[in-house]
């Protein structure tokens, strides 16, 4: 179950609350985002440390864009001393307004320095992409860039969010044909708001299927109606997945405990 870091110290209540509900359905760890170039560092840092704490697997994202080396082996240091054993390894997003690239270029890059720096101290997972990276040149591209970052030394993979099973499967019939066998943990996004599911899904390239998009804006504000729709949707996705032999399920909070437990509750889990 993913977080993000909360800015104000409601949001850090509101966290405590929703992840007080979400550790009785018992996952295998909470990760937390991080703002590519740094700018949530210590709030990602604070938040996965009071995770811990909690007697709860943390798991920080650290996204490598617009960063040195020595800042990431830093960061890295810092978990690892604190006892942090699964990270998330991203490139990120060039925060706008920043022009330095900064020393890593991609993902595979980061991989490749984790495990040259820190051996097996972190279980690495990384992100894949059953719809393609929207920058990807092309399919094939992105799937060799898949493979890149898994050979570089990634245990585990977990999906952008999707909701066409299809897609999925697809991706894992063309990851098995290339040698790709680690596990890839499809990400869910439960539909809690239209607006704000369309601007994320414009933004990362995960499609909203056309009959989910009309559906959905046809709700307008009826919140009720949105919500009650893509339970219904959302859950026979992960029911779809599930049984088709994904090997887990990662689901996209936003730091809300509500439709994350009714899903989980519906798939008997
Ligand atoms: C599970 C998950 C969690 C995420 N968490 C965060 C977060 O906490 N913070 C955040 O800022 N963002 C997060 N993101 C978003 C992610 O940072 C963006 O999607 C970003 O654009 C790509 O990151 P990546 O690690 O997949 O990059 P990469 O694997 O480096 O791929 C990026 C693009 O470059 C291409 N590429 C890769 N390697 C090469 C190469 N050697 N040569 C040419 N092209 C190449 C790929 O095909 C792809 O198009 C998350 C995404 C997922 C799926």
């Amino acid at each position: 179950m993913e977080f993000f870091p909360p800015q104000t110290s409601e949001g850090v209540e509101k966290l405590r609350l929703a992840r007080k509900q979400l550790a009785q359905l018992k996952p295998e760890f909470f990760s937390v985002t991080f703002g590519a170039g740094g700018s949530t560092r210590e709030r990602t840092f604070g938040t996965v440390l009071e995770i811990q704490r909690e007697g709860y697997q943390a798991a920080p994202h650290i996204s490598c864009v617009a960063s040195t080396r020595e800042s990431v082996r830093e960061m890295l240091q810092r978990y690892r001393e604190a006892g942090i054993k699964r990270v998330v390894a991203l490139r990120g997003d060039m925060p706008s307004g920043m022009v330095e690239a900064g020393e890593f270029r991609y993902a595979n890059e980061l991989v490749t320095f984790l495990r040259a720096e820190f051996g097996d101290t972190f279980h690495v997972e990384v992100a894949a992409y059953p719809e393609y990276h929207p920058q990807a040149k092309s399919s094939q591209d992105d799937l060799v860039s898949f493979k890149r970052k898994v050979e570089a030394g990634a245990d585990s993979a977990i999906t952008q969010y999707f909701y066409n099973a299809d897609a999925y499967f697809a991706f894992i019939e063309e990851c098995q044909t290339v040698g790709i066998n680690v596990p890839i943990v499809p990400g869910i996004m439960p539909i809690g708001r239209f607006s704000q599911l369309a601007r994320f899904s414009d933004a990362c390239g995960a499609e909203i299927p056309r009959w989910i998009r009309e559906k959905l804006h046809g709700f307008g504000d009826d919140t009720a109606s949105i919500r009650s729709f893509g339970l219904d949707v959302v859950t026979a996705l992960c029911d779809r997945l599930l049984r088709g032999g994904a090997p887990g399920l990662h689901f996209y909070t936003l730091n809300q405990a509500g439709l994350t437990t009714t899903i989980w509750q519906r798939l008997g889990l």
